[in-house]
């Protein structure tokens, strides 16, 4: 756990993602904070600190915020430096530390004042955007490749005789799968490098799900899995190397129950 300090710049309203791998309705907030070299590093609050963080009463302050979170998890995604913290972070505006003069001088510029910006999520399910799976058969996939359609149903069970992720591209946003080439290594079908033995995991995860009306198979990717497993397929794909442990391989062979909004 790291306690990290910056000048936060972005704080996103509040929102309810709907973590599957643990069954709960989770507040979310992210944040962005910027240390005296201008670099950005993303924050998820996740819980309590996520809902207690009083926006509206930050802005007011005159200049820019200056703040210590604490107990933060640092990781690597996307090779992108990500922190997120839970129940037990703590984010101290304004603290008495040495670098508060040196953030104050660098950050004093109006433009340097938090903004709040609305959370980037879809617009939410209502009668309109939700189809039965059985409706879904009628959609011509062309003429509504840009609308977010809804269809609330259940996972009835996971496919994953052909595994459930794959070797991605480790290049920034390509996440391209890895074959091999004529030399028998590993290298991205788009870029043509060798990644030697680099590479990040992915998720395809196929499912069946049924909403009583017909049932379908669908794969999920990228942030959609993330969503439904609470947490991004380089984590998972460690957990289950480094504990040797089955649970998840189990828990992925057992059918959920709950219904679910697939996008
Ligand atoms: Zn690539």
């Amino acid at each position: 756990m790291k306690d990290l300090y910056g000048c936060i710049k972005i704080v996103s309203l509040d929102y309810e993602v709907n973590v599957k791998w643990t069954e709960k309705m989770q507040t979310v907030r992210k944040i962005k904070i910027v240390n005296l070299r201008r670099e950005v590093l993303k924050v998820s609050l996740w819980g309590d600190p996520a809902k207690n963080f009083d926006c509206k009463a930050i802005q007011e302050m005159p200049q820019s915020v200056f703040a210590v979170i604490t107990s933060l998890r640092i990781t690597m995604y996307k090779n992108e430096l990500i922190a997120s913290g839970g129940d037990h972070t703590c984010i101290i505006l304004n603290p008495d530390i040495d670098e508060k003069e040196e953030y104050k001088a660098k950050f004093s510029e109006v433009e340097d004042k938090m903004e709040i910006v609305k959370p980037n999520v879809s617009e939410k399910p209502n009668e309109n955007n939700t189809k039965t799976v059985s409706q879904l058969y009628e959609l011509n996939p062309k003429s509504c490749k840009d609308d977010a359609i809804y269809c609330k149903a259940s996972i009835v069970g996971f496919l994953i005789q052909n595994g459930w992720w794959y070797k991605g591209c480790t290049l920034p946003n390509c996440f391209k799968i890895l074959k091999k080439n004529d030399n028998n290594e590993l290298a991205c079908i788009e870029h043509d490098t060798d990644t030697g033995d680099k590479y990040l995991p992915c998720y395809r995860v196929s499912m069946m799900i049924d909403d009583g009306s017909d049932e379908t198979t669908i794969t999920l990717m990228g942030k959609q899995a993330e969503q439904l497993f609470g947490c991004n397929c380089e984590e998972l794909v460690n957990k289950l190397s480094l504990r040797h442990n089955k649970l998840y391989q189990k828990q992925l062979r057992t059918p959920l129950v709950k219904n679910m909004y697939l996008k």
